[in-house]
């Protein structure tokens, strides 16, 4: 029997069944055959020897060309993502295989490959530390270096199971019932083997000694052959807890990295490098940017003056966008009665992410002296017999509240309400991280109520919004996710119909921003779907930051209503936008995104004068009152260092220009100019300058516009 296999391009071939990508490729042509290292079958990532046993759709994933230098080429990020994946996953095989060639008593448990890399959790008693790394990439490079196929073979349940008593490590014993409850039909394991060994199949626990013979219960993919790696690392060990239970085994979680060339790991690796360079919690910390202090709340952001100045200035230029677009301002108080949440549906069911209720003086005080213990408060308490205040999880309640203060017709709508408003979360303190995850954060939050045929454009409105902040800040590099229903769901809210109509909404608004965009059919919320935002960072770490939401059901929780030209009520729909996120996460994504050093308008600190002794401080006086009746940020350094001392410490405060004032310039009416990153612009005419810094905070430009005098 034939089968029927779709190529991207729109061709088809037909193929015995049971072919293999490997045999659809070489059918295309001996070079396909040659590069391919895996493939997706109906969307499914395959190993290249898989057999295909009906008509689908299949992509091939190949190596990827080498330019001159020695980087990899790919399609495009799908394909990088899917090649790297298998070489990462395939070279977790190497690297417990090497890590056992040296250590027999190593038990394994677990690896699987990472967005950066891969890591092995191991059970030895002896502690593996950085001293040991060299040794195992020496072990690692020797079984690479042989050429050794990776070759699956699969076994009924009962056998597989009865292989893996016979081995007696309890883990993989644990991982392979993982695997069959979540629907395994057999059980596979990866030989990483020299093909003459290659007897395989057997239950035999000796296998595993064999020089050049090694396997490991996996389900895949993996590459074709340990030769592909062509670049290995071992980056970092830590202690881990069999699936993060800490009350579990304890393993030592040994961490590498894998590309296809040398000179792919060695970008990676100064990447890295420039990253904790950038830190924004070293940064934010130099500069004095924000803090967090034990002494108020791990997870709570303190934003000191110059932290201050940078979020006023997004504020302000989030703002004024927001009012050309139609939107108005509101503001809400920090906390909310216990009964809006339920409403809401945010309690009790999120309350594990969210603070502890708060609860009357009063109503402790009776419930004490009835004897209530702490766990019937808690079951009062969510079931309402207890009432209670709640710091807000969300904005969304207390701005619906302002929707249903009054009347509103069709007339009135869309009503576009917008809070920079500030929302407390419980994460786990393993989880908090700088600016980036915290416990209380302000979200560039709005909430639009539009009747249906309004959609198309409300949702575009939002995505033209973070176009302009995006591009205003040289953030070229993003993507969008927009997510959809599950075609077979039944969970969702809302009739076909109205999904039909957000999903186009949806998608035609992500299409118009003319970046990258993936759709995501399953993903959406049972109450509507969404878009999200996705920025890459200097190491192509990918940062998440605010979503933009249709939203079906709360409207309905709350009842709330609009009459209509037909003088009927109806349900408006409801959007939740934030799509930067929270203050302290965009701020702390811009740290490393400018490495501190803002462009001018976001800069807390824009120009210091420079006086080259006592004798010019008048002058510079004189200079900064003119910058400050522009409403520069100006300072002037009056210490008594000497000049290349001040402008060392200018140049470390990362101030945009430095303004050097000694006689000449005192004569002749001039500032002598630097840059921090331009260096010296010499002498330029103090009128002129203020003029065209004025220009540069003006436009937000991202660059200097002073330039050299000649
Ligand atoms: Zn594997
Ligand atoms: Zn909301």
């Amino acid at each position: 029997m034939n089968i029927n296999v779709k190529l991207p391009d729109g061709n088809s071939v037909e193929l015995p069944q049971n072919s293999t990508p490997y045999d659809v490729a070489a059918s295309i042509g001996a070079g396909l055959a040659k590069a391919a290292i895996g493939a997706r079958v109906n969307g499914t990532l395959v190993d290249v020897t898989s057999p295909i046993t009906s008509d689908c759709d299949i992509s091939i994933i190949t190596a990827p060309r080498q330019d001159k230098k020695g980087n990899s080429k790919f399609r495009d990020t799908a394909h990088q993502d899917d090649a790297l994946y298998l070489l990462r996953h395939s070279t977790a095989h190497v690297m417990a295989e090497a890590i056992a060639n040296l250590w027999p008593d190593t038990e394994l448990a677990y690896g699987p490959p990472l967005e950066t890399g891969f890591y092995y959790d191991i059970k030895l008693d002896t502690p593996i530390s950085s001293d040991d790394f060299a040794k195992i990439e020496a072990e690692m490079a020797k079984i690479i270096a042989s050429n050794r196929p990776f070759k699956r073979y699969d076994l009924p349940i009962a056998e597989g199971m009865d292989k893996l008593k016979a081995e007696n490590n309890k883990y993989k014993i644990d991982n392979a019932e993982r695997a069959i409850e979540g629907g395994a039909q057999s059980l596979s394991w990866y030989v990483t083997g020299d093909p003459s060994l290659d007897t395989a199949c057997a239950t035999d626990d000796s296998a595993n000694t064999s020089e050049g013979y090694w396997e490991d219960l996996c389900q895949g993919p993996h590459v074709p052959n340990t030769s592909l790696i062509g670049a290995s690392k071992v980056m970092s060990i830590a202690s881990s807890n069999w699936h993060g239970d800490v009350n579990s085994d304890r393993f030592q979680r040994v961490y590498g990295t894998a590309f296809f060339s040398e000179k792919d790991l060695e970008t990676y690796l100064g990447k890295l490098e420039e990253a904790k360079a950038r830190d924004h919690r070293v940064i934010g910390q130099k500069l004095g940017l924000f803090a967090i202090d034990d002494k108020v709340g791990q997870g709570l952001v303190l934003w000191k003056p110059k932290g201050g100045i940078i979020r006023d200035e997004l504020q302000k230029f989030i703002g004024e966008h927001l009012t050309k677009q139609g939107y108005f301002q509101v503001f809400t108080p920090h906390i909310g009665k216990l009964d809006l949440y339920r409403t809401s549906g945010h309690f009790p069911y999120y309350q594990d992410s969210q603070f502890p209720p708060i609860i009357s003086r009063e109503q402790i005080k009776s419930l004490a002296d009835e004897g209530c213990s702490c766990s019937q408060l808690a079951n009062m308490l969510e079931d309402g017999d207890v009432d209670g205040y709640m710091l807000k999880p969300m904005n969304c309640p207390h701005h619906i509240q302002i929707y249903a203060s009054e009347k509103r017709s069709y007339r009135d709508l869309p009503i576009r309400l917008a809070e920079f408003g500030t929302v407390y979360r419980w994460e786990q303190s393993g989880e908090l991280n700088g600016m980036t995850r915290v416990r209380g954060f302000t979200q560039d939050d709005a909430h639009l109520f539009v009747m249906p045929e309004q959609l198309d454009e409300e949702v575009q409105g939002c995505l033209d919004l973070v176009k302009v902040i995006f591009e205003t800040l040289g953030l070229k590099d993003f993507r969008v996710r927009v997510s959809l229903r599950d075609p077979d769901g039944t969970k969702y809210v809302g009739n076909p119909e109205d999904w039909d109509r957000a999903e186009s909404a949806c998608i035609k608004a992500a299409e118009s921003l003319g970046v990258p965009f993936s759709m995501e059919p399953g993903e959406a919320a049972f109450y509507g779907p969404k878009i999200d935002f996705v920025v890459k960072d200097v190491i192509g770490r990918e940062w998440q930051l605010g979503t933009v939401q249709v939203d079906y059901q709360l409207p309905q929780r709350f009842e709330l209503s609009y009459v209509g030209s037909d003088n009927a009520e109806h349900t408006p729909i409801m959007i939740h936008r934030a799509p930067f996120g929270s203050m302290e996460r965009f701020v702390g994504v811009l740290i490393e995104h400018f490495n501190g050093s803002f462009p001018l308008w976001l800069n807390p600190e824009q120009v210091r004068v420079l006086p080259i002794s006592d004798k010019f401080v008048d002058y510079a006086e004189e200079v900064k009152d003119k910058l400050f009746a522009e409403g520069v940020r100006v300072t002037i350094d009056k210490g008594n260092d000497r000049l290349n001392g001040k402008i060392k410490v200018a140049q470390e405060d990362r101030v945009c220009y430095m303004l050097v004032v000694g006689r000449k310039d005192k004569e002749a009416g001039t500032v002598s100019v630097r840059h921090r990153s331009e260096g010296d612009l010499g002498a330029v005419p103090t009128d002129e300058f203020v003029a065209n810094i004025v220009e540069e905070i003006k436009t937000k430009a991202l660059g200097p516009l002073v330039k050299a005098s000649n």
